[in-house]
């Protein structure tokens, strides 16, 4: 009944009642609230897309991306459901064409566990300026051969992808005078659980889906901003 280009993307419409939402990944041929067959009757709200928080990081250069440990964010076995402090460590950086993260392996160059939807969080409504954007590339490129992010020296509470990040934006010049501090905890606290939140949303959403093939929902719930 509407146009859509992933056949995993979460589609809502309201059938018969205008309080309740059916969120669906295909629009089920019975309305679950009236019985009724949905390609005989009208919907009071035609299917529409709710859009995904989850972005491929190639598209979004200069950004810093997350993606989940293992797996995917919508694999359901692989997944946490509740995003904790495992996913915080596995924030990574991006370079055109390529994701930069540093691991237990030292600096990765497009590693092929990019290659799936990420979180991506836009530093350009964080003050990431032109210039800075001019010199991306090269502190990426520096960084990658300076010596300090080698295997040896990982260590997964103190010198960690994390650390990498940070220190790759302080590098590029980055303005960390809105984000109170320029801890760990502050970077987390404003960029990244804003967008975790988010997407944890947007789980939950699919995961109850899955279940049935459909989830009603009241109206004011639906998650009109995702
Ligand atoms: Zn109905």
């Amino acid at each position: 009944m509407a146009g859509r280009s992933n056949p995993r993307d979460i589609l809502c419409f309201q059938h018969c009642d205008r309080h309740i939402n059916i969120l669906c990944f295909a629009v089920p041929e019975v309305c679950p609230i009236c019985r009724r067959l949905t390609n005989e009757t009208p919907c009071r709200i035609p299917p529409y897309v709710i859009p995904s928080p989850f972005k491929h990081a190639w598209r979004n250069p200069c950004s810093v991306v997350i993606r989940p440990t293992f797996g995917t964010f919508l694999n359901f076995h692989l997944c946490k459901l509740h995003m904790s402090d495992y996913l915080v460590h596995f924030l990574e950086t991006f370079f055109p064409g390529a994701v930069f993260d540093y691991d237990e392996d030292g600096v990765n160059i497009g590693s092929p566990t990019w290659d799936q939807e990420c979180i991506v969080v836009d530093l350009r409504n964080e003050g990431l300026n032109q210039d800075m954007m001019r010199h991306w590339d090269q502190y990426l490129i520096y960084m990658s051969k300076s010596g300090i992010w080698t295997p040896l020296r990982y260590d997964t509470d103190r010198h960690n992808c994390y650390d990498f990040v940070l220190t790759f934006l302080k590098q590029v010049g980055l303005n960390f005078e809105n984000w109170a501090s320029h801890s760990k905890f502050s970077f987390t606290q404003n960029l990244v659980l804003p967008h975790t939140a988010k997407a944890g949303k947007y789980i939950t959403l699919y995961r109850n889906i899955l279940k049935d093939g459909y989830f009603c929902q009241t109206s004011p719930q639906l998650p009109g901003g995702m």
